[in-house]
C-alpha cells in the first residue's frame, strides 16, 4: 500500500490495544469504536453511534453516504474475551516480529487494518462504491446486541468483508459451522427401583439418554460436516431410585443450512417422544446460528479474489473454521462474504496472542486491491 509504515500503524494500534473493553467494561468498546472512526469522520464519512444495550458499548456505523443498497459491509469488533484491568496487567509490547496486548490480534489490529484501506483508497473507487462500515461492541458474546442492526445492511449490501484474523497460513475463510446449544432438563417420576413395572415410575435418564443416542446416530458424522456434543449430562440420586430428574446440555455445530433444519425437526420428534413417555420437558436454554455456506456468488467473488492476488504476487487461499463469528450472521442474509481478512498471528483468547508484523501489509493491499477490482467492475 502506498505511503505503509508499519511503525505508524503500530503507533495508532498500541493505544487501542492499551484499551480494556472486554466483557464488563463497555465504555472502552465506545472508546475503542470512537478511536477508530475519527479518521474517517475528519475524511467526510458519516458517524452513526448506536446505543443497543447497557450490557455492551455502543456500536459504530459508519457510511461514506447515505444508500438503498450498499456495494461493501464491512464488520470488525471492539471487544475482547478479557476481564477488567488485563490490559493495565498486560500492555502492548512488541519486538522485530510480533507485537503483544489485549485483542492484539482478535481483533483490535483487523479494525484498524479497516481503516486504513479505507483512508488509503482513491476518490474514483470511493465514488463507485457506497460503503458501510460496522465495528459491534459484543462480538464475543455471540453479537446479540447488534445481530440485528448488522444484518439490516447485510439484507441490502452485496459483499461482506469481515476482518477477523486470516489463520496463520495466510488464507480467509468462506466457510463457517453454524451452531446450536440446547440445555434441556427431563422431569420423569420416581419410584423404587425393585417395583418399577407396578409403580408408575419414569425415568428421565433413560429419556435423555435416548435423545443423546437419536441426535449422535442421526448426525454425527464426518461427512456431512455436522457433530452433536452432549458436554454436560447427569441425572438421577441413587442406584436403587428410579430418576426423576436429568439434564443434558448439547452442543450441535453443522455447515450447512439443510443439516440445521434437519436437527430441528429431529428435536421436534424426539419432544413429542418424551411427552408420549410422560416426561415433563424444561427449556433452559436454546439458541442458534446459520453456517457461514459458500454459494456460487461467493466462489465468483473468490475468482476475483484470486485475480487481485495474481495481480500482486500473492496467492488467495481459504480454509474452512470450525468457530463463529459475525460472518455467520451477515453470509446468511445473503451477503456474499469472506472473512479472516485481518493481517495474521495466533493464539487469540489466551495470553499468548500475537500478531505477526509482516503480515500487515500484504493483507491490507490484498484487500485495498479486491474493493478496487469490485469498483472496477461496476
Ligand atoms: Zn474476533
Amino acid at each position: 500500500m502506498r505511503d505503509f509504515s508499519v511503525e505508524t500503524f503500530l503507533q495508532q494500534l498500541e493505544p487501542l490495544v492499551n484499551i480494556d473493553s472486554g466483557l464488563g467494561n463497555p465504555d472502552g468498546a465506545t472508546q475503542t469504536g470512537l478511536m477508530l472512526a475519527q479518521p474517517l469522520v475528519d475524511r467526510g464519512w458519516i458517524l452513526e453511534r448506536h446505543t443497543v444495550s447497557d450490557k455492551c458499548g455502543e456500536c459504530m456505523v459508519l457510511k461514506n453516504r447515505e444508500a438503498e443498497r450498499y456495494d461493501v459491509l464491512m464488520v470488525g469488533h471492539t471487544d475482547t474475551v478479557f476481564p477488567a484491568g488485563e490490559a493495565i496487567k498486560r500492555p502492548f509490547t512488541r519486538d522485530e516480529k510480533r507485537a503483544y496486548g489485549v485483542g492484539v490480534l482478535d481483533m483490535k489490529q483487523g479494525c484498524l487494518a479497516m481503516v486504513w484501506i479505507l483512508n488509503a483508497l482513491p476518490k474514483e473507487v470511493l465514488d463507485k462504491l457506497n460503503i458501510v462500515v460496522v465495528f459491534n461492541p459484543d462480538e464475543e458474546i455471540g453479537s446479540p446486541y447488534t445481530r440485528e442492526l448488522t444484518d439490516s445492511y447485510a439484507r441490502r449490501t452485496e459483499y461482506g468483508m469481515v476482518f477477523e484474523a486470516a489463520s496463520t497460513d495466510g488464507s480467509h475463510t468462506i466457510q463457517r459451522k453454524g451452531m446450536m446449544r440446547v440445555h434441556m432438563e427431563f422431569l420423569g417420576k420416581a419410584g423404587h427401583a425393585g417395583y418399577a413395572f407396578d409403580n408408575g415410575g419414569i425415568s428421565a435418564v433413560y429419556e435423555m439418554a435416548y435423545w443423546i443416542t437419536q441426535l449422535i446416530s442421526r448426525f454425527h458424522n464426518a461427512e456431512t460436516g455436522t457433530s452433536i456434543n452432549a458436554g454436560v449430562a447427569k441425572g438421577g440420586q441413587a442406584v436403587n431410585i428410579i430418576p426423576d430428574h436429568a439434564e443434558v446440555e448439547l452442543d450441535i455445530r453443522y455447515e450447512k443450512l439443510s443439516e440445521m433444519e434437519k436437527v430441528e425437526a429431529c428435536l421436534e420428534e424426539l419432544t413429542a417422544h418424551a411427552e408420549a413417555a410422560g416426561v415433563k420437558l424444561v427449556t433452559k436454554k436454546r439458541s442458534k446460528s446459520a453456517p457461514m455456506e459458500p454459494t456460487e456468488k461467493t466462489y465468483a467473488l473468490c475468482e476475483l479474489a484470486k485475480e487481485v492476488c495474481a495481480e500482486i504476487g500473492q496467492t488467495f487461499a481459504t480454509k474452512k473454521r470450525g468457530g463463529l463469528s459475525d460472518a455467520n450472521h451477515i453470509s446468511a442474509c445473503g451477503c456474499t462474504t469472506i472473512d479472516g481478512l485481518g493481517p495474521t498471528g495466533d493464539f487469540d483468547h489466551s495470553e499468548d496472542e500475537y500478531l505477526e508484523l509482516s503480515t500487515i501489509e500484504p493483507t491490507m493491499d490484498f484487500v485495498y486491491g479486491l474493493l478496487c477490482k469490485i469498483a472496477d467492475r461496476k
